[in-house]
């Protein structure tokens, strides 16, 4: 048994299978072969083999005849082990007895070597195990060529384990059969993990180095709730992981009957609860959990799940389904957000040396007016048919949000021109999630018609914290007093200016904030569909006094730790069975 310790990201418990995504993403999962298919097998394994020496010793001379036989000579240690008959008889007995297939104990043998020279106190030798996966990585590209399935095929229940994993990778997955992932990178705020909260799939990021200590078809548990991994679980740890999944199971279908009562106080003040999305497909859930609409729509992913940039039917055809299954009530649509962890196939500058603080999101819209006026149309032409809104994201200055308005103006009048419908009084919103939008909200609240509060952008700016990246990843919460200071200072001043202001980032779908988030005068969230009956039950279990009782204890504290214990008592009184 190995225990892995990283980074809590979706809530729940999953035990099964493990599938082993190597770096460059190939699933190497335990086959059995037919009795009749091992002779066969035993050739792909051999030409492989022997492909791969062809492919280290052109490689060999290439860089020999380019810088001299010394550097050649790396790749010969390669050829050598290669053409081991020591490895190639293991690879072959692990095929005829076990009945594996090549790929597999490939992986597996490899990777067996790999640890040894990783277990070497000599860190020369240490090293040479990236020469090992080297060689591993050679050998599958060539046994699995096109045979490299995606994510999306993957038709039985297992467990995911990668180095890293994309947002499109993510939402790509089928909850029915992906029951869990973890991954060596990442950080708490990144949107792998927020779209993993979305899918409900319990995941573990930031994981470290471990991908070498599991093979394909292991039994491992992703706990969610604490961050982490345990590796080839004894049978001990296996009950207590499977009486964990029967409390959750139970502990769901409570919550449930929560799904169509209100979202408000004990003491009767009604909350507005709306739910984030990524996809269309999503609204059902929503619907189901009694949310008053829709406060995020991450309308980016209609770019990451395809290799084309969109059409405006593209764009068009989701927006109305969102429309029209949210049947009349609010849907915000978030303006293109890429950039930084949300690649597509706009390109980014491939030389930007802190993605997050360069073109990204409202940013790179701007620089891409053509793009985003087919996007802003197409979010026009559905206002005709719902109470839609549009939003921009990542707003830092004046000029930024006027050049956004300019962009939708122009777009108002093509369609106009056109005679195409369309709502002129379209609600015009920004998140705010930059430290300078809140140090001038006074003079946004002249100029927008909402906002929302995207927190998981806020805590990384203001306390200059990367949320994807796991060293940093202690700094990154929005329990620090800095953070709840400019949440309070947006909130005031929106409320003082009567503006309407919400909050869309992942501290709304935690119930560990909800007091805090009410007492310091939210009266709208917009969370995680997979959140809102957590956030409805914090709801309905405190009156609004407890609430601004709490959130001015919070604000005389100086540190995030005092901050969460202060927090974690609170609901631990109002929901003692509460998992935090
Ligand atoms: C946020 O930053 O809080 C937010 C909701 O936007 P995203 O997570 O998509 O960056
Ligand atoms: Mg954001």
């Amino acid at each position: 048994m190995l225990r892995l310790e990283g980074i809590a990201v979706s809530h729940g418990v999953a035990i099964g299978e493990a599938l082993v995504l190597d770096n460059e993403g190939f699933r190497i999962p335990r086959r059995f072969l037919p009795r009749n298919a091992i002779d066969s097998e035993v050739k792909r394994l051999e030409e492989a083999l022997e492909a791969t020496k062809v492919e280290i010793e052109k490689n060999r001379q290439r860089v020999a005849d380019r810088l001299g036989d010394d550097y050649g000579s790396i790749f010969s240690a390669h050829a050598q082990m290669v053409s081991d008959p020591k490895l190639r008889q293991e690879l072959v007995d692990l095929i005829v007895e076990r009945h594996y297939s090549a790929e597999y104990s490939v992986s597996r043998v490899l990777r067996q070597y790999a640890k040894v020279f990783q277990s070497l106190d000599d860190k020369y030798l240490a090293e040479r195990a990236n020469d090992v996966f080297d060689i591993e990585k050679r050998l599958l590209r060539r046994l699995l060529g096109e045979r490299r399935e995606e994510l999306s095929q993957v038709t039985s229940e297992v467990l995911v384990l990668a180095r890293n994993l994309t947002p499109s990778e993510t939402a790509s997955m089928k909850p029915e059969f992906i029951k869990g992932f973890v991954t060596e990178t990442g950080g708490p705020g990144g949107h792998t993990a927020i779209v993993a909260e979305g899918l409900g799939i319990p995941a573990v990021v930031g994981a470290g180095n471990f991908l070498s200590d599991v093979s394909g078809g292991e039994t491992i548990i992703i706990d969610g709730d604490n961050g982490l991994v345990i590796l080839r679980p004894d049978e001990e740890t296996l009950a207590r992981y499977r009486h964990e999944l029967d409390e959750q199971a139970r502990h769901a279908v409570k919550l449930k009957e929560l799904n169509q009562l209100p979202c408000e106080t004990k003491d009767g003040v009604r909350i507005q609860l709306h739910g984030n999305i990524e996809f269309p497909n999503e609204t059902p859930l929503c619907l189901e959990r009694g949310v008053d609409g829709i406060g995020l729509y991450r309308t980016e992913f209609v770019f990451l799940m395809r290799t084309e940039v969109p059409t405006e039917e593209d764009h068009f055809s989701k927006y109305l389904e969102v429309v029209e299954s949210m049947q009349g009530r609010p849907v915000v649509m978030r303006t293109l957000d890429l950039g930084a962890d949300k690649l597509s196939m706009i390109p980014s500058p491939d030389d930007e040396k802190n993605p997050f603080l360069g073109l990204r999101s409202i940013r790179l819209a701007l620089k891409h007016v053509d793009i985003f006026r087919i996007q802003l149309r197409a979010i026009l032409r559905a206002s005709a048919y719902g109470d839609v809104r549009v939003m921009f994201p990542l707003i830092s200055n004046l000029l930024e949000l006027r050049r956004a308005r300019m962009v939708l103006s122009d777009a108002m009048e093509d369609l106009e021109e056109q005679g195409i419908a369309f709502n002129r009084d379209i609600p015009v919103g920004m998140m705010v999630e930059v430290p300078s939008a809140v140090m001038m909200m006074d003079r946004f609240c002249q100029e927008v018609d909402f906002f929302s509060i995207g927190t998981n952008d806020l805590v990384q700016y203001a306390l200059a914290v990367d949320r994807s990246n796991k060293d940093v990843a202690p700094l990154y919460t929005s329990s620090d007093p800095a953070v709840i200071r400019l949440i309070k200072m947006a909130i005031d001043t929106a409320n003082a200016a009567g503006k309407p202001i919400s909050m869309c980032g992942q501290m709304s779908g935690t119930p560990l904030y909800t007091m805090l988030l009410l007492g310091l005068g939210l009266r709208s969230l917009s969370v995680t569909p997979t959140a809102a009956l957590e956030v409805k039950q914090a709801c309905r279990e405190v009156t609004l006094e407890e609430c601004e009782a709490l959130a001015k204890r919070v604000l005389s504290l100086d540190s995030a730790r005092d901050v969460k214990t202060c927090l974690r008592e609170e609901l631990l009184r109002h929901l003692p069975n509460q998992i935090i």
